[in-house]
């Protein structure tokens, strides 16, 4: 089962039987409050005219209101972003800030779009989103082929069409308009905070430890800077062209100068070029798999030597996968408590702009530390008073406290 809507509904239905959930409420949390499907018409640079598939979901609007990301990719599907509308509820929850599940995307091949193509795909979906967005709504944010220029245009474009200058419509936007002081490094931060958490808990030294990392993008590179500067080793590492490997230790920043200049970690002059696949297999302590849905599965589970995963992308790991290394004694610390960094920064972000008044980099760290390790302590005690995984209890703390907020509203009918 590698449909990740399946997985995380099956996720939900394991959990609501674990804390013995009322049945309406089973019922009303397996599905998204709502779902809407987009036409996208955009004027493409040779005059013709293209229609994108684009997505909106909101999953859960109980706690505050929807806040998720909107993913560009050519494989974006409604499945997925209803999964990941899904997680969305549920790490806001188990990090404990005022906000519900949403989660947005458009499919197309982003990287062959023009800045020009992007820009009016970008505005045209954002009007066609428009009534069903806004600060006390559905909050999006960047994720994946999408970034703070894009969440730039999302604002002017629902500030055009509603007449206001609205910045807390989108997180993740440029400083210049509105972006927070630290939200660009926020989910690696988060992860890297996490995996400090974790070693902590265990009371082991973090010096030399050996971390493999799945993507180099936003999270994974921001990971991989604050680790290294910390003592780790990143001994692997990969992007979509490839993988690289050094036991002795891969220079990040030099790997980040070689991708920029390249657009590819396979450049990086002292690794040895390994396959895409073959990145799961490094012997390490840590894997952070931080690129898309579903890369650890039944396939590769088995061939897996980490001690432990931290998921800093979302859905990483399949069910079937997941009770394969929990077999084998592999500790999996959940993306929605490992990647809540990102989330986490946005409703600061958030709060900034609705207050109109902004924080330092050093205020925007010490609260997102605070936060983070917090949630980290709640779910690794409850993992172990009941005796159950890390992704179980947070599922179980998260899921508590949506259907309690549900239940406390009650029904409007
Ligand atoms: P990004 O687009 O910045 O980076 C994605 C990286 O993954 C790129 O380096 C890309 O080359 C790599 N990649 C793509 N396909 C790959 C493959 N088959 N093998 C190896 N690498 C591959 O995206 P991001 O923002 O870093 O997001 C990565 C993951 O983290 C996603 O699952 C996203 O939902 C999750 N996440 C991101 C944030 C955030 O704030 N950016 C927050 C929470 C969760």
């Amino acid at each position: 089962m590698d449909n990740p809507w399946q997985i995380a509904q099956k996720q939900f239905d394991v959990t609501a039987e674990m804390i013995g959930l009322e049945d309406w409420l089973r019922r009303l949390l397996r599905e998204p409050k709502k779902v809407i499907v987009v036409s996208v018409p955009v004027r493409m640079d040779n005059g013709n005219v293209k229609v994108f598939e684009g997505y909106r979901v909101q999953h859960s609007t109980a706690r505050g209101p929807a806040k998720g990301g909107i993913r560009y990719h050519p494989d974006a599907n409604l499945d997925e972003v209803k999964a990941l509308s899904m997680w969305m509820t549920w790490k806001c929850a188990v990090v404990d800030i005022p906000f519900g599940g949403g989660k947005g995307g458009i499919r197309c091949d982003f990287k062959s779009m023009s800045h020009g193509e992007l820009e009016r795909m970008t505005r045209r979906y954002t009007l066609e989103i428009a009534g069903i967005i806004g600060p006390t709504k559905d909050i999006p944010a960047p994720d994946v082929g999408t970034d703070s220029q894009i969440m730039a245009w999302i604002m002017d474009t629902y500030s055009a069409v509603t007449g206001n200058y609205i910045p807390a419509v989108v997180t993740g936007k440029p400083l210049q308009i509105g972006g927070s002081e630290g939200r660009k490094e926020a989910t690696g931060k988060g992860v890297y905070f996490t995996i400090l958490s974790y070693f902590k808990h265990k009371k082991q030294s973090i010096k030399g430890k050996k971390v493999v990392i799945q993507g180099f993008g936003n999270a994974g590179k921001y990971a991989a800077l604050l680790l290294e500067k910390d003592g780790f080793t990143i001994i692997g590492i990969s992007d979509s062209t490839g993988a690289i490997y050094n036991p002795k230790g891969i220079k990040i920043n030099k790997l980040i100068e070689t991708k920029e200049r390249t657009k590819s970690v396979v450049d990086y002059k002292d690794a040895e070029k390994i396959s895409g696949s073959g990145i799961f297999e490094i012997e390490t302590d840590v894997l952070i798999p931080a690129a898309l849905e579903s890369v650890i599965n039944v396939e590769n589970a088995d061939k897996i030597h980490a001690k432990v995963i931290c998921e800093a992308a979302n859905g990483p790991v399949t069910t079937e996968a997941d009770s394969i290394l929990k077999d084998r004694k592999i500790t999996v610390i959940p993306d929605i408590l490992a990647n809540a960094g990102g989330v986490i920064v946005s409703y600061f972000e958030w709060v900034q702009n609705l207050q109109g008044y902004y924080w330092t980099k050093e205020e925007v760290d010490t609260r997102l530390k605070f936060l983070m390790e917090k949630a980290f302590n709640k779910v690794i005690h409850t993992a172990e008073e009941r005796n159950v995984s890390l992704r179980t209890a947070a599922l179980m703390i998260a899921v508590d406290r949506v259907a309690l907020a549900t239940k406390l509203r009650g029904i409007y009918s």
